[in-house]
């Protein structure tokens, strides 16, 4: 996987509504911790073609136009058909990749259920063409569905401006603020009009795919109520976006929801996939399938816990968060790229003003800056 912005992370797979492209670095790929994990599978396969990666279980690769450049999509055994689960970017790219894979792989069998680990539009943005196309339904957790159909429709000028006020606040200088102004709603551009119904699926659930059970386990904090999806029969867990090899997902707070504290709610749902075995077999959306699960929880747990520390240190003087993104991540980032970078630096800030480590104030120039201590 490339390196990217940071010298270490933040992948904008972004939710967002404005900014909806991956960004987002990679913890370095020889570092210590990356080498405890084990990828039994060199290479992902062919673009166009499918690969068997556990018994029903292939996996398709599709690019995407970002730093970010591909993601896994992953097709299962069901019956006289296929359940797909993620759908790529809602690009004529991606729909062309699909129909060669449904002429030459899927051997005649059709698309009988599309599965979304979450909203972003690599993964949610055809959702419903497949629907359309295949006459099949979406199943996805409601808040995610929700998410999709909400930004879908609102083009509106003040969600926009909400926005610029937003990233204004948090110390983004008028070029960067005029950036996010010309994208507007970037989310819409990925995404194909979804679905206008679901089959909802939640905490617990277990979905019988293929005679096997596929059960449904929620992580929040990259997206607000992401599946993955673990079968005990195979040791197979889908993990999305939630747990990946090598990059960190990235953990914004969002113009949305300016007090969010999405980072405890992320590191909490690290703790609660250590219900599924370590011995897992993981098939994350970015990179390669690994072994080694409840390593990388601990890598992405230290991973945050570094961060906490580097803003701290950087905190002895008041900061906006557009300061602490200069410390968390390299320079010279695209305005894309700046507001993952800001959007990350305040989910570290805010988790550390939810635990009296931080105090936060507004200057008199409209920009909120932090220092370290509690009032
Ligand atoms: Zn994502």
């Amino acid at each position: 996987m490339e390196q990217t912005a940071a010298p270490d992370q933040t992948e904008p797979i972004a939710p967002e509504p404005i900014a909806p492209a991956p960004a987002a670095a990679a913890l370095p790929d020889e570092s210590p911790a990356a080498a405890e994990l084990d990828y039994p599978i060199k290479g992902p396969p062919p673009g166009g073609t499918t690969l068997e990666v556990a018994p029903g279980v292939r996996w398709v690769r599709m690019p995407l136009p970002f730093r970010l450049d591909h993601i896994n999509l992953w097709l299962l055994e069901d019956g006289p058909g296929w359940t797909v689960v993620d759908t790529g970017i809602g690009s004529e790219k991606t729909r062309q990749i699909w129909r060669q894979v449904f002429a030459d792989t899927l051997n005649g069998r059709p698309i009988t259920r599309v599965i979304c680990t979450h909203f972003h539009p690599d993964h949610m943005g055809l959702a419903g063409w497949f629907a359309r196309e295949w006459n099949v339904k979406l199943w996805a957790t409601r808040m995610e569905w929700l998410w999709c159909r909400m930004l879908c429709i609102d083009e509106s000028e003040a969600m926009i401006e909400g926005a610029v006020r937003f990233y204004a606040r948090a110390g983004m200088d008028g070029a960067g603020q005029e950036a996010v102004r010309a994208r507007g709603n970037g989310y819409r551009k990925g995404v194909v009009t979804p679905p206008t119904s679901l089959h909802a699926i939640g905490a617990g659930d277990v979905i019988a795919i293929g005679g096997r059970d596929w059960h449904v386990h929620i992580g929040s904090g990259h997206s607000p109520e992401h599946a993955c999806l673990y079968c005990p029969e195979l040791d197979v867990l889908i993990s999305g976006d939630q747990v990946l090899p090598r990059i960190s997902p990235n953990v914004s707070v969002w113009a949305s929801e300016p007090e969010d504290d999405p980072l405890a709610r992320f590191l909490d749902s690290l703790e609660r996939l250590r219900a599924v075995p370590n011995s897992a077999f993981v098939l994350p959306s970015h990179g390669l399938p690994f072994r080694g699960l409840h390593a990388r929880l601990d890598q992405l747990a230290e991973h945050h816990a570094q961060h906490f520390q580097e803003v701290l240190d950087a905190c002895t003087d008041w900061r906006s968060a557009r300061d602490i993104s200069r410390v968390m991540f390299r320079p010279d980032l695209d305005p894309q790229q700046l507001v993952f970078a800001v959007g990350e630096s305040l989910a570290h800030l805010h988790y550390l003003v939810g635990r009296g480590r931080l105090t936060q104030r507004m200057d008199a120039d409209g920009v909120v800056r932090f220092i370290r201590g509690a009032t």
